[in-house]
């Protein structure tokens, strides 16, 4: 019965990072897989976590199951995260909120609840977008196209462009923005970008889904929630994918969320039943751990602002690596601009470098970069820049 089946190709991402712990060159370089990494390599677990983490081991009482959509105060607490504490869409509950399994369970929930119930939609993706967005929709038989977005000769976002295929998305399509620090080029719309592109998805009258993984990552919690929000001064309707993978830095634990935002409470109690049967065929309930320690943190002043302090300074991190990396290329000697790095947020960046120079940074120095050019700024350090600059300075000549 198995002997006709073909291997999968090797995800394009993950079996990078295979490759990467294989390797046995001592200088080897992770720039790969999206994980934080602090100054000495480490993909840390947060002190706040910690914490939390041993108030619950205290409390807990028991194994039992999570409810489908999991613990209230945890759906409670991603909704002041999302909207701000004092938001309409909370006081009049026009939004439910289901615990899914990361980011990815997120999207996938969405997606079959897309096909189920808005069955002739395409989504669109922007072009380039994160490598698992189109297999994740695909998976479920959904139609994927894609809107422009990159302008790869000036590296900057092609707004332009980007309004004009947005433009031609018919009524009851769904578009996919990346909330904050698009993965994978580091480069988000402005506040008056956001403003028209909300003022362009009322006019078409397309569903925006909002994928939200790095929240806290780009400028601050509130500021990177300003897209999103600006949206729904102008539209009634949405669906936000929430991971709290890199913010939290719960990578293992699998902890996101599938938020619905409705017209009316009454709209958003029935479709929220929907994506709740989407679950129950799905995995049934949420794993517990996870969404446990980011609510005890969430629901608590001090162990609140001891995770924003440590967000901050994952955040400032990154900004410092950012332009350390762009001053070695130059004094490393590279004529070639890489100043636009400086200027991008979150853990992304589109080097620019070309497919073959991605193969000769892997197989000759052992750095390991997504084969796209994109390149994981967490993964730099003071002690690895040297090397990886002089690297690069050495496959662009
Ligand atoms: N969406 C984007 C844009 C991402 O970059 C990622 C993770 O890399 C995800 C979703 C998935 O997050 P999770 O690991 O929580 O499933």
């Amino acid at each position: 019965m198995f002997e006709h089946i073909q291997a999968a190709p090797a995800d394009p991402i993950l079996g990078l990072n295979d490759a990467y712990k294989k390797d046995p060159n001592p200088n080897k370089i992770n720039l790969g897989v999206g994980v934080y990494k602090d100054e000495l390599g480490h993909t840390p677990i947060l002190k706040a976590v910690k914490q939390a983490e041993e108030r619950l081991l205290l409390q807990e009482k028991s194994k039992n199951y999570l409810s489908i959509e999991g613990r209230p105060n945890y759906r409670s607490a991603v909704q002041t995260l999302l909207f701000g504490k004092d938001h309409q869409i909370i006081s009049k509950q026009l939004a439910q909120t289901a615990h899914t399994p990361g980011g990815t369970g997120a999207l996938r929930v969405a997606a079959e609840f897309i096909k189920k119930h808005l069955p002739e939609a395409t989504i669109w993706v922007s072009n380039p977008t994160w490598a698992n967005h189109q297999s994740v929709f695909q998976s479920v038989g959904l139609e994927v196209g894609s809107y422009s977005y990159y302008n790869a000769d000036s590296k900057t976002l092609d707004f332009e462009a980007m309004l004009a295929s947005l433009s031609q998305v018919p009524e009851g399509d769904v578009v996919l923005f990346h909330g904050c620090c698009h993965n994978p080029t580091g480069i988000d719309p402005t506040p008056e970008q956001w403003y028209q592109l909300a003022k362009l998805c009322s006019k078409q009258g397309f569903l925006a889904l909002f994928d939200f993984a790095y929240q806290g990552f780009g400028q601050s919690l509130n500021d990177d929630a300003q897209g999103l929000r600006t949206f729904l001064d102008h539209v009634p309707e949405m669906l936000i994918a929430s991971s709290f993978s890199k913010n939290f830095g719960l990578y293992n634990e699998r902890v996101g969320a599938l938020t619905i935002v409705c017209e009316t409470s009454d709209q958003a109690e029935s479709a929220f039943t929907q994506i709740k049967r989407c679950i129950r065929t799905n995995y049934s309930n949420p794993p517990s751990h996870g969404s446990a320690v980011v609510a005890e943190i969430l629901n608590d002043a001090e162990l609140y602002a001891l995770w924003e302090s440590e967000l901050d300074t994952m955040r400032t991190r990154i900004h410092e690596m950012r332009s350390l990396f762009v001053n070695t290329l130059r004094a490393k000697g590279v004529n070639q601009d890489f100043s636009f790095i400086s200027q991008q947020q979150g853990m992304f960046s589109f080097s620019g470098l070309t497919p073959d120079q991605v193969a000769q940074l892997r197989n000759e120095f052992g750095i390991y970069i997504v084969g796209s050019g994109r390149i994981n700024v967490a993964g730099m350090t003071h002690d690895n820049m040297a090397p990886l600059c002089e690297a690069i300075a050495s496959v662009i000549k």
